[in-house]
């Protein structure tokens, strides 16, 4: 653990308010990229597709040259994960097929702060293992949605989250986490894991902003990362699913920042 609870930026309402538009104007830019993805498609050009909505909002993707000195920086403004790909796929001339399975993970920052948010969505059709992959993420990422509210804790979260995965059959990665979100892609907590001990880990409290995003293997837990430096596959090459939303913790009700 790289962090500690005091670095957790808790927002204002002002703040959040912002961020629901980031991440407002970050499903708007995902839902025209889902709109485009068929077979024969290139994955860049779902990128070009992300950078033309995101230049007519006037807003730029935080995912553009992020990197952290040693590796080479991000070269797009999307990742677009293909089947084995779990995260960060880089988008180039790569087709899709019918049958593939993709992710499309997507940021924006407007007036200075982060939205973040990625789903996984067939290709044409796809086999019922497939489905029931992009299913089980789906809904293990709103098992945890409803568990983001003041007084539960990150492990509380994490456990539901692996516990559901589990109970059907999958993996979650132990490797890559969801994390903070605010003026920042990424900031404190750097780990909000997608397993943990029930009752355990840090406190939610109002005003908390978590990209919650499990990323689910059929085949095992084990991840490795290809050679271009960023993308990162299932070690078995078995197929993967990614479901990402950035959620506010208020008082009230968990706040979906990044839906339309
Ligand atoms: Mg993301
Ligand atoms: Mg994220």
């Amino acid at each position: 653990m790289n962090w500690t609870e005091r670095q957790v930026n808790i927002k204002s309402a002002a703040e959040i308010a912002i961020m629901r538009e980031a991440g407002r104007i970050n499903a708007q830019t995902l839902a025209a990229v889902k709109a485009a993805i068929a077979p024969g498609v290139t994955t860049g050009e779902l990128n070009e597709v992300a950078e033309a909505h995101q230049r007519k909002m006037g807003v730029y993707s935080p995912f553009k040259n992020y990197g952290d000195g040693f590796v080479k920086p991000y070269p797009a403004s999307i990742c677009t994960s293909i089947n084995e790909e779990l995260v960060h796929g880089i988008p180039g001339k790569r087709k899709l097929q019918e049958g593939d399975i993709i992710s499309v993970d997507c940021g924006t920052v407007y007036q200075g702060y982060v939205g973040d948010s990625a789903f996984t969505v067939g290709v044409g059709e796809i086999s019922a293992q497939a489905q029931k992959l992009i299913d089980v993420t789906q809904k293990a990422l709103e098992i945890a949605i409803e568990l983001m509210v003041p007084g539960n804790r990150a492990g509380d979260v994490g456990s539901a989250i692996e516990a559901y995965v589990e109970s059907n059959g999958f993996f979650c990665t132990h490797t890559y986490t969801g994390h903070g979100v605010g003026r920042q892609m990424h900031e404190a907590p750097h780990d909000f894991t997608n397993y943990g001990v029930k009752g355990q880990g840090m406190l939610l409290r109002e005003g908390m902003t978590i990209a919650v995003e499990p990323m689910v293997l059929v085949g095992t837990r084990e991840t490795r990362v290809l050679r271009d430096q960023w993308t990162v596959i299932a070690k078995d090459r078995s197929l993967t699913a990614h479901q990402e939303h950035t959620i506010a913790i208020t008082k009230d009700r968990p706040y979906v920042l990044t839906e339309l």
